[in-house]
């Protein structure tokens, strides 16, 4: 007589899918369908076999229209091109660094896996920012049978990153400059005189300065006002700017006195420049309100070339007491006085 046949035993030999899936299987399923993190899965022949909610969600591409596919690119790009997984499952680790130079790296926590951050314009709209990890999925003997890869919206975070690393580079270009000028402040006159001594005590290369102070400037103010004599301040800045070469940088030292820091310079070279200068805003007309006729103003100069080793301070001290010299002898002109130590030639530009 025939056995009855126990309901709960495992019906023999159903292909595939039919198969029952044993608990800690179907838990696994349930925790990747219904991970908050989107992801999708492809085995070797690299045709989608997993695509979870969160990805639908993400890409607006339903799992039940891709699975068997090898579509999974649409969610990403406009045109087909490999994605990290299918390199991995493929492969073609080697080719990594082609389809994304200089934003990825291999995986610290998991063998066989790079992360990569990316930019896609495909995705939703305006595009998203991804940060995306592919695995390697191996059978228990090793050989690989697919990759899974996970991905990470990031374009908050992108975007928070961008527009604080633009409010610092805002707050600090404010920091370094006269809000009246649009030159450098002494702040970052300090700053870079200190640097250029530095590199022309190394190199004993010449280093020059100027020290320009507008003349008789308290009386303009008095005549015409404080907002009239920014004007001439603002324009001085302008002069400067226009007779400067690439390599040298202005600075509005404070009140009407500005410096310009003249890099591979010599002493003679700087006189030239200065006087440039010194003629250019000598011919500048200002009509302040209230003044029946076109006005000139003028700067005193003076000009110091570096003494290898001098220092900050004394260098200062020197182009104080040229500019000074310029003013003793009559305002309106360049004095420079060669040292003993100004011997070394300018460098070709
Ligand atoms: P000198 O030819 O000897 O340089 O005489 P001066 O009148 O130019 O020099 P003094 O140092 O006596 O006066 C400088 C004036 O600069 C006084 C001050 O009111 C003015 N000043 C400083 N900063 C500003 C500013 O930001 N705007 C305006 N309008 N004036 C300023
Ligand atoms: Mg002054
Ligand atoms: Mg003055």
């Amino acid at each position: 007589m025939a056995k009855p046949v126990n309901s709960t035993k495992k019906p023999a030999n159903l292909p595939g899918d039919k198969q029952p899936l044993r608990e800690g299987e179907q838990l696994l399923k349930a925790s990747f369908k219904n991970s908050p993190i989107p992801a999708f899965v492809i085995g070797k022949d690299r045709s989608i076999i997993y695509w979870n909610g969160a990805l639908e969600k993400m890409s607006g591409i339903m799992a039940e229209d891709v699975i068997g596919s090898k579509d999974h690119w649409k969610a990403f790009y406009h045109e087909y091109r490999p994605t990290m997984a299918d390199l991995i499952v493929n492969e073609r680790q080697g080719e990594i660094s082609f389809w994304y130079m200089g934003k990825y790296k291999k995986s610290d926590l998991i063998e066989d896996a790079y992360e990569a951050t990316d930019f896609f314009p495909a995705l939703e709209g305006e595009g998203k920012w991804l940060r995306f990890t592919a695995s390697a999925l191996k059978d228990s003997t090793g050989t690989l049978i697919g990759a899974v890869e996970t991905l990470e919206d990031i374009t908050g975070r992108k975007l928070a990153e961008d527009a604080l690393r633009e409010s610092e580079a805002r707050y600090r270009t404010l920091s370094i400059t006269d809000a009246l000028t649009g030159l450098y402040n002494s702040r970052q006159f300090y700053d870079q005189l200190r640097l250029e001594i530095e590199r022309a005590d190394r190199y004993g290369h010449p280093l020059s300065l100027l020290l320009l102070d507008i003349d008789n400037f308290k009386k303009f103010n008095d005549s015409y006002g404080h907002l009239e004599g920014d004007v001439v301040l603002i324009r001085l800045g302008e002069v400067i700017r226009r007779c400067l070469r690439k390599t040298d940088s202005a600075y509005r030292f404070g009140g009407e006195e500005f410096t310009v820091i003249l890099p591979e310079t010599t002493g003679d070279a700087a006189t030239i420049l200065a006087e440039r200068i010194r003629e250019e805003y000598e011919n500048e007309d200002f009509h302040p309100l209230d003044s029946l006729e076109s006005l000139h103003e003028t700067v005193s100069v003076g000009v110091a070339q570096y003494i290898p080793q001098e220092g900050v301070n004394p260098f200062l001290k020197r182009v104080d007491s040229s500019m000074y010299q310029a003013k003793r002898q009559g305002k309106n002109q360049v004095f420079f006085r060669k040292e003993q130590g100004n011997t070394k030639k300018q460098l070709p530009h």
